[in-house]
């Protein structure tokens, strides 16, 4: 038998059709594709028919904890949910991250991930308790808004005690309500809403993908889980001593990062001092040091917490972060009470923070021009940032109400697409300037486009570009350490090997930067290494001092080796960083096989036509012929064919897949 470390050994599989629930041993999986998003594309890959459909029983929807998730690595409370998206145009499959502590808790349990697939004959939640998995009945549930609902879940099995076959291990009694862990969705989501996100705990979301859409169409409500088993470490005190380093370098990093409730994760834009008010504590996923968030009790709205562009949406919807500049006509809003409803109400739905600043945006839009108002589509649309209006319009999308609740709750790449033959082209016009490809509404503008933020330097920027186009959704949560090169070739030299793509304003070097930087964000997706702090490209010199013994002046640079110094101590599986960014290249090219299954060629690779069309914030529209260049060599620097984008039979082979280089007929 196989003695695990850091990984559990199995992954559950469950079919709600049949209620089989299978434990498979998880040498399927691992320790070839690590974890997380590994786990994901291997499972879409090898069980979901061709010609499936997002919200057909046979997508599956894999819940993934990473690789060192659950262990005491620093900042490693990440993992992902994936399956093929109902949100994105061609329903290629997606990732999204999220963190909180559900994650560790199914670890905990004994479980390195959970595949769902099939559709219950009633409305259903699954209920993990360590040995014992059950699909039970969710008819009380159905209907409840997402805090609600995991609050029942909680006193229900609370009023059950302890479960009966591990009732005479001491730890069973740790069953207490409050250590119940859920992931859930609420009205959207129970909708099969295509942007319904699934949320966990208070504020935790997989926001884009539209997987809130995915587990409503299996009838599922929620999954909750208790784990009572420690993760194992194959080399404990090697552990300690890397995990010491890096929380010092994380913390000299987070110093300047994370003022309080403001960093990655805090109160952005306007002018936060009345929600400032209402924070009680921060916030943080399992294991992290570094809480980023902050959770808000504010009088007349459920608390909880809250981050980034969650925090945003009902008080910035024209742009999100800190050079989004807010639509003149909302210049004066602050960050008060009635934007807290919003962002409370849209996670009580379930309702994807991104894509509501989208919707918000086109809609506004619309309305100046004169193309929409309340009598054409139902929605007080002058009332836009009152209480009254945000009942209004989420309770529209996620009770598809009218044409308009209906259609937005498709997304808006659907909903414009549909409704242009009603109003106008406009409509399409209005969408495209603010979604730049996937059908997915962006954190930041890599394109600088004026309708929006560009990235936070206020330009484009060119890898983050690439990685839109190759990827299937906003890449933002994988590349938010891209920019940090920009400007200083030491540190461009340090992650990419070159440096000229410290240089924003040319595509010179950035094909291998972003070959790479896709590369390194898929790694943290699979091992589970916060993207808001890892690589480690610089440190500030707080303990660098400490260490050399000599007073340091400003940055230096940082370490790209720790995570592979803490997987080979938590796995006992020696491996250097090049090793395991080759694993994260056969993750990528299984990734890239399903579309190309699916049907994605190189022509697929890029932006929304309006981005060649339309000036960025710098004058220019993209240049075709140096984007079509630029991907030649992205697509050379990853092992795919220029001409079609599909992965080479040598680079599979490389990689040790063969057999997937044969059924694509390579
Ligand atoms: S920095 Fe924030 S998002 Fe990252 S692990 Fe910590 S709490 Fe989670």
């Amino acid at each position: 038998m196989v003695e695990w470390y850091s990984w559990r050994g199995q992954v559950l599989d469950i079919d709600l059709t049949s209620e089989k629930i299978t434990k498979i041993p998880s040498d399927k999986y691992f320790p070839k594709f690590l974890g997380g998003r590994g786990l994901e594309g291997k499972v879409i890959w090898d069980d979901v028919p061709e010609g499936t459909g997002a919200l057909d029983p046979e997508n599956r929807i894999i819940f993934a904890p990473s690789t060192l998730t659950g262990t005491s690595s620093p900042l490693n409370g990440r993992w992902n949910i994936g399956a093929l998206s109902p949100q994105h145009p061609k329903e290629y499959p997606t990732s999204s991250g999220i963190g909180g502590h559900w994650g560790a808790e199914l670890k905990f349990a004994g479980y390195d991930g959970v595949v769902v697939h099939g559709r219950a004959s009633q409305h259903s939640y699954i209920l993990i308790r360590d040995e014992s998995v059950e699909i039970r009945s969710a008819s009380h549930l159905w209907g409840m808004d997402s805090m609600e609902a995991q609050k029942r879940i909680a006193e229900d099995i609370a009023k059950e005690g302890p479960v009966p076959d591990t009732s005479e291990k001491p730890q069973a009694g740790r069953y207490a309500a409050i250590n119940i862990r859920t992931v859930i969705i609420g009205r959207a989501g129970e909708n099969r809403s295509r942007v319904a996100c699934v949320l966990h705990d208070t504020g935790d979301a997989a926001g884009q993908g539209g997987f809130g859409g995915v587990m409503g169409s299996k009838n599922l409500k929620a999954i909750a889980v208790r784990g009572t088993s420690p993760v194992k470490i194959a080399d404990p005190q090697r552990m300690v001593e890397v995990s010491f380093k890096i929380r010092k370098m994380i913390r000299s990093k987070a110093v300047p990062v994370i003022p309080p409730y403001g960093g990655p994760g805090g109160l952005y834009g306007g002018n936060p001092a009345i929600l400032t008010g209402y924070v009680k504590r921060t916030d943080a996923c399992f294991g992290c040091q570094v809480a980023c968030r902050g959770y808000f009790d504010v009088p007349g709205a459920s608390p909880g917490q809250a981050q980034c562009v969650q925090l945003q949406m009902y008080n910035n919807w024209e742009g999100v972060g800190p050079v989004a500049p807010p639509h003149p006509d909302f210049a004066d809003r602050v960050q008060d009470e009635t934007t807290w409803y919003g962002v409370r109400l849209a996670d009580l739905l379930t309702i994807n923070s991104y894509e509501l600043t989208g919707i918000l945006s086109w809609l506004w839009a619309g309305y100046k021009e004169g193309i929409f108002n309340e009598e054409n589509t139902g929605i007080p649309i002058q009332d836009m940032g009152s209480k009254e209006f945000a009942d209004k319009l989420f309770g529209m999308i996620a009770n598809r109400e009218g044409e308009f609740g209906d259609l937005l709750a498709e997304g808006l790449h659907r909903a414009a697409k549909k409704l242009k033959e009603k109003f106008g082209n406009r409509v399409w016009e209005l969408y495209e300037e603010r979604y730049v490809a996937h059908g997915m509404r962006q954190h930041w503008f890599y394109i600088g486009n004026a309708k929006g933020p560009g990235d936070p330097t206020g330009y484009p920027n060119p890898i983050g570009q690439l990685m839109w186009a190759m990827g299937t959704r906003d890449p933002y949560s994988n590349c938010s350490f891209t920019r940090e090169p920009f400007g200083v070739e030491e540190v461009s030299e340090l992650i990419y090997g070159t440096k000229e793509a410290a240089n924003p304003f040319t595509y010179d070097g950035k094909a291998q930067a972003a070959a790479i930087a896709h590369t390194r964000g898929a790694m943290n997706d699979s091992l589970g290494f916060c993207d808001w702090f890892y690589p480690i490209l610089t440190i500030e010199p707080l303990f660098a001092e400490e260490e050399e013994g000599e007073e340091q002046v400003g940055r230096k640079l940082g370490d790209l080796t720790v995570e592979a110094q803490m997987f080979s101590a938590a796995t006992g599986i020696e491996k250097t960083i090049d090793e395991l960014m080759e694993d994260t290249s056969r993750i990528m090219n299984m990734e890239r096989a399903v579309q190309v299954r699916m049907g994605r060629r190189r022509e697929d690779d890029t932006f929304n036509e309006y981005y060649f069309n339309n000036p960025d914030r710098r004058g220019n529209p993209i240049d075709r012929v140096a984007w079509e260049k630029v991907k030649d060599e992205y697509y050379e620097q990853m092992g795919w064919d220029p001409k079609t984008g599909i992965p080479t039979r040598e680079r599979l082979e490389q990689l040790d897949m063969k057999d997937v280089a044969d059924a694509l007929g390579v």
